[in-house]
């Protein structure tokens, strides 16, 4: 089963990836012009900001195996607890508070 820090390590990849996101197509921007920046922006987006998102808010509760910031089609991504069953990140069980 999934423990928290596994939860905070992708918490932190995608956390990391937003400025990496911007920055990638700056830096490209610095010594080319034209399509590359955009290219480079729209690239790291669909490829490396969206699934790495996708992997965080759909990490699975430890409680209750449900992805925690994912309810249907709609995600919340900063909230401080499981949108299924309440549990606070980092508390280990329901039981144990
Ligand atoms: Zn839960």
């Amino acid at each position: 089963m999934l423990n928290w820090n596994q939860y905070k390590k992708r918490k932190w990849m995608f956390i990391l990836a937003v400025p990496l996101t911007f920055l990638a197509p700056i830096l490209v921007g610095l010594f080319s012009n034209g399509a590359l920046p955009f290219i480079a922006f729209f690239g790291g987006a669909i490829f490396f900001l969206f699934p790495v998102g996708f992997r965080y808010i759909t990490t699975p509760c430890p409680n209750c195996e449900q992805p925690i910031h994912l309810v249907g089609a709609f995600g919340y991504p900063f909230g401080p607890k499981c949108l299924h069953c309440g549990i606070k990140v980092g508390q280990s069980s329901e039981s144990d508070q």
